[in-house]
């Protein structure tokens, strides 16, 4: 029998809700790309209500302990002597979300010589030490496509937040004032600037597709070309590198996975080769971003605003620069969670462990390493290496409520 360790964010301060804003969430069965959402054999949770904090359990306790499995689930993951790494020494699985990443490090991995599969409820196994995970044996995965619209939609809230200059307009209301000129004095239309994406996986076009309406100039660059059909389509320009295209963009999204290639692309040098006053939207990862050079360059004007939901580490120290940074539009890590992508990713995280116990194949679109080297969507977006340096630096967050 099998030892389950998951690790999941708090419940709401005011408690696990009793009631919720609708009663059911949209079903979705296939994703644009054809791609068949989870289907495993059974769910045992409702949905639309909240799974990925603590209380909610993913709805996996019922079906691992009818199994005989010991399923622990925490949010205690920080610092030695946390709750996640009492149970590493005879942990199997461990169960993470990228919203609050239990960092399965080199030195933890060590700590954990019975595991055997590192699951990410979500996309973006980057808190594995994956180089440390080939040479161990551990299987990574992850749930290819759960949330890459949900991620895409808040892409798309986010440049119109920051280029329309709705949050301090916001603010002004709140304060009692009606500051039309302070709120106009940072305000444009996006019709007609030039947007970019870094990277037009799933996350990437679908922002792509979503921006067409707008009237902007779309740019990509990736390693892979999209087909001409879709470039076309979209009246896409293909840039060979991500210098090239940001030398033209007035808005650039970041929408590739963090590994060792992608790590802090956005430096100081990087920023220096945008237009001034660009912005960037950053919901890929914190760390492909130098977080000192982004807030230089807010200070500076160099950026005209920087938003997304990804931090390093997460969650991220009460003195993170980029809570009080000039012309943020931040949030907590929370794109990819809403209750709707829960529900596919819930039943993709039991799919994959109804697979794993009865021997069945785990879908090769949600394998990042297995047989020790990369694969499945691994092999297609990931290099080798490891990105979870500096995670350790999470412990230094103080609850607040
Ligand atoms: P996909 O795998 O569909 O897309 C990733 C794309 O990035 C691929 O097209 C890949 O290229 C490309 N890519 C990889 N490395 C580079 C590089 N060095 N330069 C340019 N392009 C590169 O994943 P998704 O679109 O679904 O998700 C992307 C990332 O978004 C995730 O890895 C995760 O980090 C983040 N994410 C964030 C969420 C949130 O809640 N904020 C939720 C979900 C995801 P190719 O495959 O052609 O080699």
């Amino acid at each position: 029998m099998a030892k389950i360790v998951c690790v999941l964010y708090d419940d709401p301060v005011d408690g696990y809700p009793a009631s919720y804003a609708h009663d059911a969430a949209p079903d979705i069965s296939v994703y644009p790309d054809g791609q068949t959402a989870a289907n495993p054999k059974a769910i045992d949770f409702v949905p639309g209500q909240l799974l990925g904090s603590v209380s909610g359990e993913l709805g996996l306790r019922k079906f691992l302990e009818g199994q005989g499995h010991t399923l622990v689930v925490t949010s205690d993951k920080g610092g030695e002597g946390c709750e996640l790494e009492k149970h590493l020494h005879d942990a199997d699985i461990v169960i993470s979300q990228p919203f609050w990443p239990a960092y399965l490090t080199r030195e933890r991995i060590a700590k954990a010589p019975k595991l055997k599969l590192a699951l990410t409820a979500g996309i973006g196994s980057d808190h594995v030490d994956l180089q440390a995970a080939m040479e161990c044996g551990i299987t990574v995965a992850e749930i290819t496509y759960c949330n890459s619209i949900s991620v895409a939609e808040h892409v798309v809230m986010m440049i119109l937040g920051l280029v329309r200059n709705y949050i301090p307009s916001y603010q002004w209301v709140v304060k009692g004032g009606w500051n039309i000129a302070d709120c106009a004095a940072r305000s444009y239309d996006l019709e007609g600037m030039a947007v970019g994406t870094i990277a037009a996986g799933r996350i990437g076009l679908a922002v792509l597709r979503r921006l067409k309406p707008f009237d902007f100039k779309l740019h990509y660059t990736d390693r892979h070309r999209l087909a001409p059909e879709i470039e076309r389509e979209l009246n896409l320009t293909f840039h060979p590198n991500v210098e090239s295209m940001i030398r033209v963009c007035d808005v650039v999204t970041v929408n590739c996975p963090l590994h060792p290639e992608t790590e802090h692309m956005f430096d100081d040098a990087m920023l220096a080769k945008m237009k001034r006053g660009a912005y960037i939207v950053n919901t890929a990862r914190g760390k492909i971003c130098d977080r000192d050079a982004i807030a230089r360059a807010l200070e500076s004007g160099q950026l005209a605003g920087y938003a997304g939901d990804v931090w390093f580490p997460q969650p991220a120290p009460q003195d993170h620069p980029w809570r009080s940074m000039p012309h943020h539009g931040m949030t907590p890590h929370i794109s990819g969670t809403s209750l709707s992508a829960q529900v596919r990713y819930a039943a993709g995280v039991r799919e994959v462990l109804e697979c794993w116990f009865e021997g069945r194949a785990i879908r090769d679109e949600y394998l990042v390493v297995d047989g020790g080297k990369l694969a499945g969507v691994g092999a297609h977006s990931y290099s080798k290496g490891d990105a979870t340096g500096g995670s350790e630096e999470a412990v230094r967050f103080r609850k607040t409520a």
